[in-house]
């Protein structure tokens, strides 16, 4: 029988969006994410340009039509620029996605749109530049938002902004976010901590703060409409009477579990092709790449044949012990 070229799991989910940690840097090292003193990889560890390249052209030769590179921060990754040009140009993507802290955007903006990346994701948790600093570590909040600002110059439209929603670390700044959103024509989306790696800065059961929460708060602000628009993946949307344009979204692992509509796998920077983000069901795709080197044949299949260790749902818990030991910089949040 000849084959379809397209993804399906065991589940009969179609899978056609991949997302790629190009880096597992970072110049930032936000309390939720990174430990202060991390490790990083020794360059050997981690894929070439040229191999993320190739798992690309495999993965859209296979059907896939949406690709977000991730990290770490991709923009801290030298030749990123080229390799948004090339993976832009591959006949099939529709889009390609990146998502970023926005520290390098005042000069990166330009050449990425250029490049043809279509759409970003700008991390922002704080208004307050002292508390930017607290939650980052490092981040300079001006540069951000310069960042964003040269963003829409650079012709990026339907922009994102991600925050990750800490109980009395900047949960009274939800409303304040949603305004930014507003005068900038952005949309804005609030994300339960996910327990993914050992931190100690904070207990994430304390932490914890439900999208049900977040949105009953803004509630007392906005009027909200619920949207049935879903980027058939984790957030849900609602929209804003009072700002038609600005869509809020949640993204709630906690709260609402979204495995059935799951229809994206990871690549990690190490080259281990994630099935789950709260799962260790993995593919060592950086082993057929260097075992094999210039056989795409040999790669379509360990990517195919990957499709079969897809588990059906995730399993998060607040305040249970730690499932999950990967960072998320080495997942591609
Ligand atoms: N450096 C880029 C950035 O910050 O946007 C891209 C990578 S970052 C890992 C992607 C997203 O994951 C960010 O929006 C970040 O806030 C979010 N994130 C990181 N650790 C998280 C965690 N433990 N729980 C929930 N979201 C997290
Ligand atoms: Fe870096 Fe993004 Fe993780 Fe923050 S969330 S430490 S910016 S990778």
């Amino acid at each position: 029988m000849e084959q379809l070229p397209a993804l399906i799991d065991g589940f009969n989910r179609k899978v056609d969006y991949l997302r790629m940690s190009v880096t597992d840097r970072c110049d930032f090292r936000c309390v939720y994410c990174m430990a202060e003193d991390m490790q990083f990889l020794p360059r050997q560890q981690i894929l070439s340009l040229e191999e993320l390249y190739q798992v690309a052209e495999r993965f859209v030769a296979l059907g896939t039509r949406k690709i977000r590179l991730t990290g770490g921060e991709p923009l801290v990754r030298q030749g990123i620029v080229e390799l948004c040009g090339r993976i832009a140009a591959l006949p099939g993507l529709r889009e390609l996605c990146l998502t970023s802290n926005g520290s390098q955007l005042s000069r990166l903006a330009q050449p990425l749109f250029d490049a043809g990346v279509t759409r970003l994701n700008i991390s922002l948790d704080s208004l307050d530049p002292e508390r930017f600093r607290a939650l980052t570590r490092t981040g300079d909040l001006a540069q951000v938002i310069a960042g964003i600002d040269a963003a829409r110059a650079a012709g990026f439209r339907r922009t994102k902004l991600n925050a990750v929603v800490l109980k009395g670390r900047n949960d009274d700044e939800i409303v304040d976010l949603v305004r930014f959103a507003i005068e900038r024509e952005l949309d804005i989306t609030f994300i339960e901590e996910m327990p993914l790696g050992v931190i100690s800065e904070h207990q994430r059961d304390e932490s914890y703060c439900s999208s049900d929460e977040v949105r009953a708060r803004l509630a007392e602000h906005f009027s909200l409409i619920e949207s049935a628009e879903s980027s058939q993946g984790p957030a849900r949307y609602w929209r804003l009477a009072e700002a038609p344009t600005t869509r809020v979204g949640f993204i709630s692992p906690h709260s609402h579990n979204f495995c059935a509509t799951c229809n994206r796998v990871r690549l990690t920077v190490e080259g281990r092709l994630l099935l789950c983000l709260g799962n260790e069901h993995s593919a060592d795709l950086k082993q057929v790449l260097r075992e094999h080197p210039d056989d795409p044949a040999r790669l379509e299949s360990a990517i195919r044949d990957a499709m079969h260790l897809k588990p059906y749902r995730h399993h998060f818990e607040v305040g249970g012990e730690v499932q999950i030991l990967r960072f998320m910089n080495m997942t591609g949040g």
